[in-house]
Formats: structure tokens, C-alpha cells, sequence
């Protein structure tokens, strides 16, 4: 009986543990975005794929 393939985790799942680039806080599903809990930068989600380059992200209000 061959191997289960391996699954991935629900969005959901994943999602809350992945962290911030810039700062290593946690980032929280947000509108489309992923928004740092830390320092407020807000990644975009392309295609389903959160793209968590600095350079990318958009600042949220706060002084960095
Ligand atoms: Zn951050």
C-alpha cells in the first residue's frame, strides 16, 4: 500500500506561522494582505501567495 501523499495545511494553518522578514513577528491574514504584527508592514498576496520581500511591502502607519 504505497505512502499517503504528503498535504499541506490549510491556508489558515500555514498562514500563522509564517513571519515577518523585516522583524521576525507574526504576520495575520488582513484584506488580501499579510499585515506584521510588529512593525506594521503589510504584504501583498499574489496569487494565493503571500510575497514576503521588505522591499515589497507597504507601511501601515506606523514610524519604522
Ligand atoms: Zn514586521
Amino acid at each position: 500500500m504505497p505512502a499517503e501523499p504528503a498535504k499541506f495545511p490549510a491556508f489558515e494553518e500555514w498562514t500563522r506561522r509564517l513571519a515577518c522578514p523585516a522583524c521576525l513577528e507574526a504576520l495575520r491574514p488582513e484584506a488580501g494582505r499579510m499585515v506584521c504584527a510588529g512593525c506594521g508592514r503589510a504584504y501583498p498576496v499574489v496569487d494565493g501567495i503571500p510575497v514576503l520581500i521588505v522591499e515589497r511591502a507597504e507601511r501601515e502607519g506606523r514610524i519604522l
